[in-house]
């Protein structure tokens, strides 16, 4: 198992006006499968991964990372860290499904991905060429709109975006996705130099945005390219390691139903067996089950 496998990361958490980038992960064990338990079934996915990223990853410099720290991550940094447990923890294969969008197809494409594959390349990586540190996370750009060129000063959606996001999306995913433009949105300077109201900018920054958003922090819409056995339609299949990582961590029994079936075959204690890793948790299971 490569544990403390270690992460790039795209957009870099900032402390005091330094950037720290470079990330570790750790073996995931039966704490962590509580952890999520007791989350509750009703924890957004975002919410879920926020407790995990908090939990079992830490940066270079910074220390392990607070619940808080975990949501200032951007989505894509977030997603390199999913992307690092499930390798560390799960192996370098993912069996995935996607349904071909094709009309009259719809077929159920089932496909094997290596993990590898769903990294984005390290393009936007930000050290400040001339020593000059940019603010936080806040970035600056001229986009073309039907009105002229504004200027938009931004920053990427980050893990607290994405919690809101979700919860939001529950009853209204067009609202979800308008929530995170103007958290993300500091200020728009139209091409005479006044300051735009939300009203005015959204309906023509929506597209723009979202485009520069996916440039900047690519990792957070990864997408693997496919091609239909039935209709030989080719699409994109989204693929976010975060509901592989979760899915995996959903053990079939429940943790707390493992801890009662280990403490009564080997009387070790809680603590004992949720201190266990993943894998190793499982084999013992195994065992009881198959009664050796
Ligand atoms: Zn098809």
């Amino acid at each position: 198992m490569a544990a403390d496998m270690v992460v790039r990361l795209e957009q870099g958490l900032w402390r005091d006006g330094s950037c720290f980038a470079s990330g570790r992960v750790r073996a995931l064990i039966g704490e962590d499968e509580a952890l999520l338990a007791d989350l509750g079934l009703a924890a957004v996915p975002a919410v879920r991964i926020t407790a995990l990223v908090a939990a079992a990853c830490r940066i270079d410099g910074f220390g392990n990372l607070t619940p808080n720290d975990a949501r200032l991550l951007s989505i894509g940094d977030r997603e390199r860290f999913l992307i690092a447990l499930y390798r560390a923890n799960f192996g370098e294969q993912l069996d995935a499904v996607a349904q071909c969008p094709a009309n009259a197809c719809g077929e159920t494409v089932e496909f094997e991905l290596a993990t590898e594959c769903l990294l984005a390349p390290h393009e936007k990586a930000i050290e400040p060429a001339d020593g000059a540190i940019p603010p936080p996370l806040t970035r600056e750009v001229a986009l073309d709109t039907e009105r002229g060129t504004w200027q938009v000063r931004f920053r990427v959606p980050n893990g607290s975006d994405q919690e809101l996001a979700a919860r939001a999306a529950l009853s209204d995913t067009a609202k979800a996705a308008d929530l995170v433009l103007e958290r993300c949105v500091a200020e728009v300077i139209d091409a005479n130099g006044q300051p735009l109201t939300v009203d005015d900018w959204r309906p023509q920054l929506r597209e723009p945005l979202s485009a520069t958003f996916s440039e900047l922090d690519a990792q957070a819409n990864m997408s693997y390219a496919l091609r239909c056995p039935v209709c030989d339609a080719g699409f994109a299949a989204v693929v976010d390691a975060g509901t592989f990582l979760l899915r995996e961590l959903a053990s079939r029994h429940g943790i707390f139903a493992e801890v009662d079936q280990l403490a009564r075959a080997y009387h070790w204690s809680e603590a004992e067996i949720l201190a266990l890793p993943v894998a190793r948790r499982r084999r013992y299971l195994a065992m009881v089950a198959g009664g050796g």
